[in-house]
């Protein structure tokens, strides 16, 4: 079938307000002939897909997979050698802990045509839209981005948080709301100021955004009180302190 592949868009839908799409990224959606997403982009974004394009969804959420990830591979690949043009949608940007990396090598490997369509990131994003800067002059000049997403029953983390506790600038936590208490105890284990300001926001830059604030010492407690639920991205460094100088902002409407 070489010669007759089609080719794969890797495209990043941004953190859910529609709004934040790229021109490309729209472009690319509203043109689509087969669109292949997860839950993530959120329900206005998915809700602006095409009535017209062929949809499939390999909607995977922590714990709850319908396919694995080299199913996901194993679907593009095979779609792509049917010559078919394919919209493969993903949340934030497609290589920010959105295995995009891995997609686009199986890609590669097969010698599939592809482009990666960046995104903007709810690591960046999420924090704006809640008043929090990830870096300002007066309080941080490093981020890091970290995945909090480690499995509850492995005794050791994969993280270094001896590293962690000592950095000096923002920490950003993706995927890390079960993990969230073991997280914030271990950067305390390891000497990281208990009164350290958190933050964690929910469906961020969506009509139903929420945001806690509290400290390391004490986001556990307020995240069970709070039902905080995925997908939600946690702060922990002082710009959190600029939530409430520069306050939220949010989608108006679901679009
Ligand atoms: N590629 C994505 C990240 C994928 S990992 C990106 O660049 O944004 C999935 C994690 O992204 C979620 O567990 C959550 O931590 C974060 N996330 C994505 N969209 C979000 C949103 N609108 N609000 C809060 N967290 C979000």
């Amino acid at each position: 079938m070489s010669g007759s592949s089609g080719k794969v868009y890797l495209v990043g839908s941004g953190p859910g307000d529609p709004e934040l799409l790229t021109l490309k990224a729209r472009r690319l959606i509203d043109s689509a002939e087969l669109i292949i997403y997860d839950q993530l982009p959120g329900k206005a974004i998915l809700d602006s897909m095409p009535a017209n394009a062929e949809k499939i969804d390999v909607g995977k959420y922590a714990g709850n997979h319908t396919m694995t990830q080299a199913e996901i591979n194993e679907l593009l690949v095979r779609k792509a050698k049917e010559g078919k043009t394919i919209i493969r949608l993903k949340g934030g940007d497609p290589y920010v802990f959105g295995r995009g990396g891995e997609e686009a090598e199986v890609l590669v490997a097969e010698g599939i045509e592809f482009e990666v369509v960046p995104g903007i990131t709810s690591a960046i994003a999420v924090p704006a839209y809640a008043g929090i800067p990830v870096t300002h002059r007066e309080s941080a000049s490093m981020v890091t981005f970290i995945t909090g997403h480690e499995d509850p029953t492995k005794p050791e983390s994969g993280l270094d948080w001896e590293t962690l506790a000592k950095f000096g600038g923002t920490i950003v936590i993706l995927m890390g709301v079960k993990m969230l208490g073991r997280n914030a105890e271990e950067l305390i284990k390891h000497g990281k100021d208990p009164d350290t300001p958190v933050a964690v926001i929910e469906r961020g830059t969506r009509p139903d955004q929420r945001v806690t604030v509290g400290t390391l010492a004490n986001i556990a407690d307020l995240s069970n009180e709070h039902k905080i639920k995925a997908p939600a991205i946690t702060v922990i460094g002082d710009v959190v302190k600029m939530h409430n100088i520069l306050g939220e902002q949010r989608t108006a409407t679901e679009f």
